[in-house]
């Protein structure tokens, strides 16, 4: 999550590995034991049905804000198009 780098090779089995979690894949220890950190699964039907990455990263937030019941206080403004 946060790049770091760690001890093991992408060759290395995951059954062997620690930190490594499906779907997600290879957590460092810090990140993985959650020091600070936290995460939210995205499922891949997720990010291959949006193909348009301003889409995915609003699906992604708004996620994140539905998972951890925050609120965002600011809002951007639906854009209407005047004909
Ligand atoms: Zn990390």
């Amino acid at each position: 999550m946060c790049g770091a780098q760690t001890q093991y090779n992408i060759s290395d089995h995951i059954d062997l590995r620690y930190g490594y979690i499906e779907g997600m894949g290879q957590l460092c220890s810090p990140c993985y034991q959650g020091s600070g950190r936290s995460h939210i699964l995205i499922d891949y039907r997720t990010i291959f049905d949006t193909p348009n990455d301003m889409e995915l990263g609003r699906k992604i937030r708004s996620a994140y804000f539905k998972e951890t019941g925050i609120v965002p206080s600011v809002y951007w403004e639906t854009i209407s198009v005047d004909k």
